[in-house]
């Protein structure tokens, strides 16, 4: 919890693939956990590519005292890897699994024995009662993938009702979408908390190649202003940290009942917008 109001914090990482990176991100997260973050998760690669990683990032934030949860995907997934990463993550303390789909990078058949993340939610909960709290995937926007808005938000409906506790948010910069959205999981019954998720802006190329891949819609006046700063990364941070602070300063006034900061392995975004908002 933090000063300026009771919002609960959360960070995700991904996990770093060398050494130095790993060092990296202990410093990273040291600075990070200023913040008092109720959580932080780590993601894990399609496919299980990243799981050694993912669960050696989880077992450190898991020893440096902070509450971690472990993304976990299906895509390509048998029952049985899943069985034996579920017992791991047990083993090691873990208590919350944020349950994806996941995506397989292009080339690779579907295979596996899952096809959605609501298949994994309701298998995490047959095999491990609950013992595990379950974060699924919300889009505001709406999943690319999706036929309709209305088929997203039953898609999204049934990752609920096989047990998931709470979701996070692919990040965006309309506010307006995810109240929306919000409103919408209401009118459906659905209790949970959506909490969403901030991604910083902190390089216009990056956002640009991440949105493209996860379907987030950067508004034409972000976008325009950000092809208008070129390489002055300078402008291109101050003009992220504004735009940023702006979004979840709406977003708290809204009653969002969380932030999930996507710090990428960075602390200085994530750290200056926290400290405009007055939440540390
Ligand atoms: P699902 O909920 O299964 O939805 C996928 C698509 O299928 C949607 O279009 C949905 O509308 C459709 N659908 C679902 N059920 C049905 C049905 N019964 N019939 C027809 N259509 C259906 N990816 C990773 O690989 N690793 C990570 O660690 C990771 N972490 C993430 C964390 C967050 C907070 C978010 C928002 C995304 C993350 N992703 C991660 C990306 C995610 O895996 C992709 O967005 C993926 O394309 C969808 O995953 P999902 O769990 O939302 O899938």
């Amino acid at each position: 919890m933090n000063k300026a109001s009771p919002i609960p914090l959360s960070i995700e990482f991904f996990p770093p693939k060398t050494p130095e990176g790993v060092d990296k991100l202990r410093a990273v997260r040291q600075q990070l956990y200023a913040l008092k973050p109720e959580f932080c998760s780590v993601t894990f690669g399609a496919g299980g590519s990243t799981q050694e990683g993912t669960f050696s990032t989880v077992r450190d934030i898991l020893g440096e005292g902070v509450d971690a949860a472990s993304h976990l995907s299906c895509i390509g997934a048998t029952r049985v890897t899943l069985r034996q990463h579920l017992g791991i993550l047990k083993a090691m303390g873990v208590k919350r699994l944020v349950a994806l789909r996941g995506d397989l990078p292009s080339g690779y058949g579907a295979g596996g024995e899952f096809q959605y993340a609501s298949d994994l939610v309701a298998f995490i909960r047959t095999e491990t009662g609950d013992d595990f709290h379950i974060e699924v995937a919300a889009y505001p926007e709406v999943h690319p993938q999706a036929k309709s808005p209305a088929a997203d938000l039953q898609a999204f409906a049934a990752k609920v009702k096989a047990g998931a506790n709470s979701a996070i948010t692919q990040y965006f910069y309309n506010a307006d979408a995810y109240f929306r959205f919000v409103e919408e999981v209401d009118a459906l019954g659905l209790t949970l908390p959506v909490v969403p998720g901030i991604m910083p802006i902190t390089s216009s190329t990056q956002l640009m190649r991440f949105s493209d891949a996860c379907g987030a819609e950067i508004p034409r006046w972000i976008r325009l202003r950000l092809q208008s700063l070129g390489d002055d990364t300078v402008s291109i941070r101050a003009f992220g940290l504004d735009v940023v602070t702006g979004l979840c300063e709406q977003l708290r006034a809204g009653g969002a009942p969380g932030l999930h900061f996507y710090a990428m392995n960075q602390s200085v975004a994530t750290l200056e917008i926290c400290r405009r908002l007055d939440l540390f």
